[in-house]
């Protein structure tokens, strides 16, 4: 059995015991079992393993039990858009990241497994900040973060409402999507809606920009369909006026389990006085992960496009 195996099957049965005997949900006990290893109530069998086979194995962990309850806000961020996104990272950072640290915030922050990947692929570079309403799954992340030993501070609020939080080198964000409740918070957005409820997923580009350095970077997984809809007159105005469309680049469409729950990256960039806008937007397509030669044609094209930019 390989070692993430081992984590996995070790976190699953104590899970499941849990589970039974304090008659709590499978996530919860998943909670309940990392939270014993880092009080040292059980022993830790991860202690020579690597971060990436602690992340996977603690995530396939949270994936049984996200499929098991079926909550509709638990959702994570898979592997391939996480791997994704830190490529994408560190090709716009590549310079900085040679000698200096990169502050990135994640303003949803679910389970961790997004920022966790990316953190993991930038060992040692990064330090985040991560924002996430849902208690169980900041808990959780808070948990991963600590085993796998990377520097991230939580809090645990609605994001969209004042955060406390320096303005941050890049934010890295799957966004929730649908209707913002609060629309007394929402009227502090340029993005507020003139009548009705607000998209929450709106709001959040704009809070993710009120928080992101002037140049920095923003990668964030959109809705397919963002700007298609009767709002996205104004998020085009907002975009235009405040950021830098640097690229747009569609997902393979089997990621997705329907169309309508289809996602791309949008990556822009945080207007500023001292740097210009690309020449070109980098709009590009993510082939089937498993056709090597498409792939390998993909980041030939990016490679193409950051030259010129
Ligand atoms: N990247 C995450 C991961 O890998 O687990 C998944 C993010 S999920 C698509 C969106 C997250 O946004 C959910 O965990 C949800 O609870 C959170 N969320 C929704 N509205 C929020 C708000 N107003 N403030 C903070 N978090 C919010």
């Amino acid at each position: 059995m390989e070692k993430f195996e081992q984590i996995f099957s070790y976190i699953n049965e104590k899970a499941e015991k849990y589970e039974q005997s304090e008659s709590i949900s499978f996530l919860e006990g998943v909670l309940q079992s990392l939270e014993n290893i880092l009080d040292e109530k059980d022993t830790w069998i991860g202690k020579d393993a690597s971060k990436e086979e602690i992340r996977k194995a603690i995530q396939i962990a949270i994936l049984k039990g996200m499929r098991k309850t079926s909550q509709p806000n638990h959702q994570m961020t898979p592997d391939t858009l996480g791997i994704l996104v830190g490529y994408f990272v560190e090709q716009f950072y590549e310079d900085q990241l040679k000698n200096s640290q990169l502050s990135v915030l994640d303003p949803a922050l679910g389970t961790g497994n997004l920022l966790l990947t990316v953190m993991n692929l930038l060992d040692g570079k990064v330090s985040a900040t991560g924002i996430e309403v849902d208690e169980l799954l900041i808990r959780l992340a808070a948990d991963t973060a600590e085993l796998i030993e990377q520097p991230v501070v939580l809090y645990h609020q609605d994001a969209l409402q004042k955060m406390l939080v320096d303005p941050v080198d890049a934010v890295v964000c799957d966004l929730p999507v649908g209707y913002y409740p609060n629309e007394e918070v929402a009227l502090d957005y340029e993005l507020c809606a003139h009548e009705g409820m607000s998209y929450a997923h709106h709001l959040f580009i704009e809070q993710s920009m009120n928080h992101t350095k002037d140049g920095g970077y923003l990668f964030l997984l959109i809705p397919a369909n963002l700007f298609e809809t009767e709002q996205a007159k104004d998020l085009h105005k907002f975009l235009k006026k405040h950021a830098w469309i640097q690229a747009v680049i569609q997902l393979p469409e089997n990621l997705f389990a329907s169309k309508a729950h289809e996602k791309s990256l949008l990556i822009i960039q945080k207007q500023s006085k001292t740097l210009r806008a690309p020449r070109e937007v980098l709009l590009a397509k993510v082939p089937n992960m498993s056709n090597k030669q498409a792939l390998s044609m993909f980041f030939e094209k990016v490679q193409v496009w950051k030259k010129n930019k």
